[in-house]
């Protein structure tokens, strides 16, 4: 098998450890899932899945172990929450396609995705002004 990597909820902070091969990398932990990831339970097939889908304290398998460990990373969205806290997180891993690093598309994004393309000068005062402008 492989090697225990510690992760932590990223709604109380309460760590993990999750066994696994160490050929994969880890792209992030979210409290949702990526668009486009395909997730395991800890106990299933995991590694051949694109992440991990947690419920914090009660995914129970031979490869996770939970601490009693809390994190006090500054981004544990509620540090006060009793922990474990019982909610979904999931682990992704990297992704490749092609050769290339597939990107996630954050959930945020998505609104005001289509309305913020690079900037094109294209406003009322900028381009070129036409001869005699000046
Ligand atoms: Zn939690």
């Amino acid at each position: 098998m492989g090697f225990p990597v510690s992760y932590y909820c990223p709604h109380c902070g309460s760590v993990v450890e999750l066994e696994r091969d160490g050929y994969l990398a880890d792209k992030s932990v979210t409290p949702y899932p990526l668009e486009g990831w395909d997730y395991a339970d800890p106990s299933g097939d995991f590694e051949d899945a694109d992440g991990v889908h947690f419920v914090c304290g009660e995914s129970d398998a031979s490869a996770v172990a939970w601490t009693d460990d809390v994190s006090d990373a500054a981004d544990v969205e509620n540090p006060g929450l009793a922990s474990p806290c019982g909610r979904d997180f999931y682990l992704s891993f990297v992704k490749y396609e092609d050769g290339r690093e597939v990107e996630a598309v954050p959930e945020s994004d998505y609104v005001v995705i289509g309305g913020q393309g690079p900037s094109t000068p294209r406003g009322p005062n900028a381009g070129p002004r036409g001869p005699g402008g000046y």
